[in-house]
């Protein structure tokens, strides 16, 4: 661990340390401090907490941010930076920017929602309970946000450049690599979340060459994507639905999976194999948003594979449902229909409610489409709780429930391990983080004895001075 004033480069683990959510890494020297990601806890209680647990430094202290991506575990906590007074930069590529704009003004809803629930409840301790952060606050951050272009060393001063390369995984996200002069030359390359090799809509992340030390995620450190067809996939489970009558939901977060749910289901009945006439609702305001940004960037070529467009996020029977009156109208559909609604883990948002109305439904299929961190509902009901509590209120879920793992935009350890392979040197130290206990250990575990690297699995809150 390094020592305190040695003047040295130093980096801090604050988040994302044996667990997916929170990613948070404060790299400083003698003159000045840096936080690339500034990511929300999410999932467990004890995780939550610590986003109201004082940071080891003041926030004020704290020069510039460079954020990786917009998903919220990498973005959501920087609105609480700003209530805290800080007043330098942070910086992100421009789609990641934009879609910021719209996930971080949600997040403070949501924060807002759960105060508000808390206190009827009485579960805070403050009454009424206080959010973590207002959407106020939010818009409020949004002027301290600003893109940086693609590629080009970037100068935050006091010795440190930052460039940003793509990484696949969500429209926007980039490598932040990091190199600092002071007190001696050294490369960073903080990965923030790692794309495919096989996505459906992204390129292969980015070949990385040699770098000096590595942070990385481990999501799917432990796991292979099954290798399925996801087209065939979805086709069986929406006609099977479809057949019957009920209803598909399809809990998908508002960025990148549900673009690509729109993609698949485009492509299926552009074959016809699946009715077009089925209405499909898309019943996430941030989602609808969120597509209105993927459709503007759809020319971005270091992101999206050949051929993708801005029609391809679009359907002729896609239904954009944007107040409420409409969302709840939805349970009351008399025929088949596909529902895309958000959270994609089921923590909160419309989604809840029409698990409610169709969750009871035997002709109904629920289907996951993404990543379910532990403590969530999403992850109770993939390990097989079929009784669930929504407002308080226990559900009986009747419903087919699916579980399609080969779409995650994550890449796995396979896609990992070929993304290491391209290194020409080791990093001095390669440093694991963003997964949860056992897949970070399977990663770590695999990366020693293939390529004989060093690799640290850091704490929360551990330090190391990088020599
Ligand atoms: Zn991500």
């Amino acid at each position: 661990m390094a020592k305190k004033g040695s003047g040295g480069l130093k980096l801090q683990f604050l988040g994302a340390t044996e667990t997916v959510t929170g990613s948070k890494f404060l790299l400083y020297n003698a003159s000045a401090k840096f936080m690339i990601d500034c990511g929300l806890f999410q999932g467990f209680k004890e995780l939550r907490l610590r986003n109201w647990a004082p940071l080891p430094v003041p926030v004020v202290d704290i020069n510039s941010v460079v954020i990786t991506h917009a998903h919220i575990d990498h973005s959501g906590y920087f609105p609480v930076f700003v209530k805290q007074g800080f007043r330098g930069r942070a910086y992100a590529s421009a789609p990641t920017v934009e879609l910021c704009k719209i996930l971080l003004p949600d997040s403070g809803f949501l924060q807002e929602e759960d105060a508000v629930f808390a206190t009827k409840k009485g579960f805070s301790k403050h009454a009424p309970a206080l959010p973590l952060y207002t959407y106020s606050d939010a818009v409020a951050s949004l002027k301290y946000l600003a893109p940086i272009p693609n590629g080009k060393p970037f100068d935050l001063g006091h010795g440190i450049k930052v460039k940003l390369i793509p990484a696949g995984h969500i429209l926007g996200a980039r490598f932040v690599h990091v190199t600092s002069t002071i007190p001696s030359n050294r490369t960073i390359l903080f990965a923030g979340d790692i794309g495919r090799y096989d996505d459906i809509i992204s390129k292969a992340p980015s070949t990385v060459k040699e770098i000096d030390y590595l942070v990385m995620e481990s999501t799917y450190g432990d796991k292979m994507h099954p290798e399925e067809d996801v087209f065939s996939r979805l086709e069986k489970i929406i006609n099977k639905t479809v057949e019957r009558g009920g209803k598909v939901l399809i809990p998908a977060f508002a960025v990148g999976r549900t673009q690509e749910i729109i993609y698949i289901i485009k492509k299926l009945q552009a074959k016809k194999r699946i009715p077009s006439d089925i209405p499909v609702y898309l019943n996430t305001p941030m989602g609808i948003d969120a597509t209105q940004i993927y459709r503007k960037y759809a020319d971005e070529e270091n992101f999206f594979k050949h051929g993708i467009d801005e029609d391809s996020f679009q359907l002729p029977n896609l239904h954009l449902v944007h107040t409420q009156e409409e969302s709840k109208s939805l349970n009351l559909l008399a025929g088949p229909a596909i529902i895309l609604s958000a959270s994609g883990m089921m923590t909160g948002g419309r989604i809840l409610h029409h698990l409610k109305a169709y969750g009871p439904d035997a002709k109904s299929t629920l289907v996951l489409v993404g990543f379910q961190a532990a403590g969530t509902r999403g992850r109770n009901i993939l390990d097989g709780t079929r009784s669930i509590k929504i407002h308080g209120q226990p559900i009986a879920l009747n419903c087919d429930v699916e579980f399609i793992d080969s779409i995650s935009a994550h890449g796995d350890y396979e896609d990992i391990m070929q993304w290491l392979s391209l290194f020409n040197r080791p990093p001095k130290t390669t440093f694991l983080v963003h997964g949860e206990e056992k897949a970070t250990a399977a990663l770590a575990e695999r990366v020693r004895e293939k390529f004989h690297w060093n690799v640290v699995v850091p704490k929360y809150l551990d330090e190391v001075e990088l020599k």
